[in-house]
């Protein structure tokens, strides 16, 4: 007899990882939206002196952590959450907003663990399709919301179309959304945004108390490897709520050393947004000269529909370019593992990486 296993089990998908983790030769890894550069040098050496302290279990409170995002983004300490990556937050979000007969809102194609939550949980999972431009469609998301709606998603910028909308609709949609649904503002990506600027959204805290910024430090502060994220709320209820379905130890201590010195290098991590935005460019421009037209970007990847040649099957010509890359060690992701065949989503690498990246997809397309 094999292990009987619960209903959420067999409805929560399998996350897409990228493949290749163990590939031994110079690989571009291009797949998972990372950072291209190491973390950095203080935070290195903080994350070392911790080691020695690990006999201990980490501080449960994040007191530091939260004490120092308090200081940087003026929210009180008691409206904050952290989380094992933000997805740590995100699922216990679920957790403790959703049920049988509950109702979850968000865009799609967005991030592919939204998708964890309604399974998970058992709640209705209401996918709004993205506009035209592949951004959120707000009004659209603002029509599905119903007595039942215990959550709504807002991705921005997008994973994986990386377009973002500008807060001023946001702003008006927070004010159309009734008070007792949660609306979590995804803004993993919100440092490389330039529409506008990363700490606009937190003065909308002050007026929904339902609101809550989901923020991370495993792009821009490129600490993924070691999973670390935080949530600034528009009440400490929330804060509680996910705290109670957790377990007591959910951040790691040298995840938290990592994130406390992260915040004392805001030049570095403006300087790291400057490249990407570079990055940004040329990307842009080499696809341009392929004659291909990426979604407007305001993250750190490029999202693009493949020319797939007339007659040819889309899904059949997207595993043939993504082998082909794959081949000459460029690893990037599939647009059909995340809601769309025949795009791709690519993220900015160095600059060497990137140049590489436009050679290879141009040879295969030629
Ligand atoms: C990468 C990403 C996250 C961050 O996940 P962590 O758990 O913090 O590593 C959250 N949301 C989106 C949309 C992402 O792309």
């Amino acid at each position: 007899m094999a292990i009987e296993f619960s209903a959420a089990v067999k409805r929560i998908p399998v996350y897409p990882a990228a493949g290749a983790y163990a590939l031994p030769e110079d690989v571009a890894l291009l797949a998972s939206n990372e950072s291209p550069e190491p973390p950095l040098e203080p935070v290195v050496a903080a994350v070392a002196a911790i080691l020695t302290g690990v006999n201990r279990y980490p501080d449960p409170t994040n007191a530091k952590l939260r004490g120092a995002l308090s200081d940087r983004y003026d929210v009180p300490v008691s409206r904050i959450a952290i989380g094992n990556g933000s997805c740590d937050i995100l699922l216990a979000a679920g957790e403790a907003l959703l049920e049988p007969g509950a109702e979850l809102v968000y865009a799609w194609p967005a991030f592919s663990v939204y998708p964890h939550l309604a399974a998970a949980t058992g709640a209705t999972d209401i996918r709004v399709p993205l506009n035209d431009a592949q951004e959120h469609d707000l009004d659209a998301m603002l029509a599905e919301i119903t007595a039942a709606t215990r959550l709504v998603l807002v991705c921005n910028p997008n994973n994986p179309t990386s377009t973002a909308i500008p807060l001023d609709d946001i702003a008006r949609f927070l004010d159309a959304v009734p008070k007792h649904v949660c609306v979590i503002l995804d803004e993993a990506y919100c440092e490389y945004n330039t529409l506008d600027d990363p700490d606009a959204s937190i003065d909308l805290l002050s007026k929904h108390p339902n609101l809550v910024l989901l923020r991370t430090f495993s792009k821009v502060y490129g600490l993924c490897g070691l999973r670390v994220g935080y949530a600034l709320c528009g009440s400490d209820t929330f804060v509680t709520a996910v705290n109670q379905v957790r377990q007591p130890f959910f951040c790691n201590a040298a995840a938290q050393a990592a994130a406390v010195e992260s915040l004392r290098h805001g030049d570095a991590v403006a300087a790291r947004v400057e490249r990407a935005v570079v990055a940004r460019i040329e990307l842009e421009d080499g696809l341009n000269d392929l004659g291909i037209a990426p979604a407007a970007s305001q993250a750190n990847f490029a999202w693009f529909d493949l020319p797939v040649p007339d007659g040819q099957d889309t899904t059949e010509f997207e595993r043939e370019i993504v082998t082909g890359l794959t081949e000459q060690g460029i690893l990037v992701r599939a647009g059909g593992a995340l809601g769309r065949p025949g795009a791709l989503r690519v993220t900015y690498g160095t600059p060497q990486q990137n140049q590489r990246f436009l050679a290879g997809l141009s040879s295969l397309l030629s």
